[in-house]
């Protein structure tokens, strides 16, 4: 489950890890008292449920009484990444002295938690870690010790963002909290980008993004909470209502699956010949024609999707049902991309027998289609 920048750094502030505080303004109006308060100058922080809002123009330093309504409106009035901002975040502006990234998350390969650190913050850190993979710490703690982490050990990590001693130090201690955090709360990503020292030199979180795993909230009915269904991508929620499990992804090529294993095992194989999966879709067991509809408005929604491809695998799904619902989508509206099906199982005649003569572009296996897919949709 994700949760906002002010949520996570609530839960910061639960384990003493020093953020800035702030509060949330649902209105211009809102923003504009709190700044009054506070005093300038402030932040005007989206809060929205992806990351690079800077960029997106949802991070504003505000020096000036008379800029603060205008620009909490023009954040207010944003939709970043799919996702309209109702929320800003107002804190007091800090004085950066320097910036570095901190992350800590489970490296499953390796069956431990790992600290992930660059001395350059405020980056994106998938770009450095392709570009540099040099620059990139790590620093690897057994999972059941987290909650009860030394400082020790995690000095020579914490000296390479901070050298100077007292702000090493002061990194370490951070780092036991996260680990403090991650652990009692179920956390699977804290990610501080970026962890910066002031014109004081102390060490402070500015932003926070904390990930918590959706089977542990059980756990944590004061976590359950947190939720912010507005916040979560529309067409994901809407997906769940009809049934339909929708994960967006950032490639090329629209997935229509039926169940969840073969979804992921036909992302993989995607994957494998050098396509990029523009989704994750489950249409489920059944095989109601409608769902196929509404699965593919779900996928040509994505203006990054260039091709689809559909793999079928008909146990409880019948093969001529999800043929209907395609004919029932393409003559439902235009689709301008290539489809390539692969459709096997019950009723596998009948359905390729109700597809002859439509544009799509059969393949026999699933590895033909997804080669067809990767070189239609371009290899990443
Ligand atoms: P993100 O773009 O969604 O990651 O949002 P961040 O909270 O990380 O803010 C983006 C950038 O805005 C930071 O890397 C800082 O450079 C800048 N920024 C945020 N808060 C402050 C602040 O209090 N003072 C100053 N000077 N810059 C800030
Ligand atoms: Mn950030």
């Amino acid at each position: 489950m994700k949760i906002h920048e002010y949520q996570a750094k609530a839960l910061f502030k639960e384990y003493n890890i020093r953020t800035v505080d702030g509060v949330v303004a649902t209105t211009p109006d809102e923003a504009v008292a709190t700044a009054r308060q506070m005093g300038l100058p402030v932040v005007l922080k989206a809060q929205v449920h992806v990351g690079g809002r800077g960029k997106a123009g949802g991070v504003k330093v505000v020096r000036e009484a008379a800029q603060v309504a205008p620009t909490a409106k023009q954040i207010l009035g944003l939709t970043i990444k799919g996702l309209p901002v109702r929320k800003v975040l107002v804190t007091p502006a800090v004085n950066i002295g320097k910036e570095v990234y901190l992350s800590l998350l489970i490296d499953r390969g390796k069956r431990k938690a790992v600290f992930i650190g660059c001395a350059e913050g405020g980056i994106e850190i998938e770009v450095t870690a392709k570009q540099s993979p040099e620059k990139i710490l790590r620093c690897e703690v057994a999972a059941k010790d987290l909650a009860r982490l030394d400082p020790g050990v995690l000095a020579d990590f914490a000296e390479k963002l901070f050298p100077e001693t007292g702000q090493a130090d002061a990194t370490a201690e951070l780092m036991c909290r996260m680990g403090r955090l991650f652990a009692e709360k179920d956390a699977s990503l804290i990610e501080i980008n970026p962890l910066i020292t002031d014109d004081q030199g102390q060490v402070i979180a500015l932003d926070a993004k904390v990930l918590l795993d959706d089977n542990a909230l059980f756990r944590h009915p004061e976590l359950l909470t947190l939720r912010d269904l507005d916040s979560e991508d529309a067409d994901e929620l809407a997906a769940k209502e009809v049934g339909l499990s929708f994960i967006r992804l950032d490639g090329s090529i629209g997935c229509m699956v039926n169940g969840a294993g073969l979804a992921m095992a036909t992302m993989d194989t995607i994957k494998h010949f050098g396509g990029a999966p523009a989704n994750f879709l489950d249409v489920g067991g059944s095989s109601d024609p409608k769902k196929v509809v509404h699965a593919f408005k779900m996928i040509l929604k994505d203006t990054e999707v260039r091709v689809i491809l559909v793999n079928i695998f008909g146990g409880i799904t019948r093969c001529d049902d999800i043929a209907k619902g395609l004919l029932a989508s393409l003559k439902e509206f235009e689709v301008k991309v290539p489809i390539v099906i692969r459709l096997v199982g019950t009723n596998e005649a009948e359905g390729r027998a109700l597809l002859e003569g439509t544009p799509l572009i059969s393949a026999e296996t699933l590895e033909a289609g997804a080669t067809k897919a990767a070189e239609i949709g371009g290899r990443s």
